[in-house]
């Protein structure tokens, strides 16, 4: 099947991020039909709001989004920049690699955003920023390798020890 359709494509979180058609590495697309979700950092100075639906969901377990963080591991959403506003405030941008952009607030410190800049027509965002994470549930996992020893997550996702990667 062709992958000519951009929201097919999954955007993936790290510093190796690759895009590739979620099919192509057995993940079944996800499909959530939520619209205009709201989120912001602990403090109130920035806001968001988007407009569709995620076109992927991912728990990412790598060092980077570790020390990012704070936690264990990082629940991430992924929507095309075009259904992204700002909507108070901005996030503070850190470039923690090569092609790789963290928003977070300069005020409170929450982690908002993640962009590969050389795919800037994707943005991926963190779940737990929604004011309802509910809403939105992660549907693989990557950089399982990094996965810390004492932490347990008790699903059937997909595991990637690295990033997604074609099972043959
Ligand atoms: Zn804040
Ligand atoms: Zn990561």
């Amino acid at each position: 099947m062709p992958y000519n359709n951009s929201t097919q494509l999954a955007v993936f979180s790290d510093a190796f991020q690759k895009l590739r058609p979620m099919e192509d590495v057995g993940l079944t697309k996800i499909n959530m039909n939520i619209k205009n979700m709201e989120g912001g950092c602990l403090c109130g100075a920035v806001r968001y709001c988007v407009s569709g639906s995620p076109f992927a969901t991912e728990y990412c377990h790598c060092g980077m989004c570790q020390k990012a963080s704070g936690a264990p591991v990082v629940s991430w959403m992924d929507f095309h920049t075009n259904e992204l506003t700002w909507t108070k405030g901005k996030s503070t941008k850190y470039k923690s690699s090569e092609y790789v952009s963290r928003g977070f607030c300069a005020e409170c410190g929450s982690s908002l955003s993640f962009c590969d800049t050389r795919h800037p027509e994707f943005i991926t965002l963190t779940i737990a920023s929604l004011d309802n994470p509910n809403l939105v549930k992660p549907t693989y996992h990557i950089y399982t390798d990094s996965q810390l020893k004492w932490l347990t997550i008790d699903d059937d996702l997909k595991r990637f020890p690295k990033g997604p990667e074609k099972s043959s």
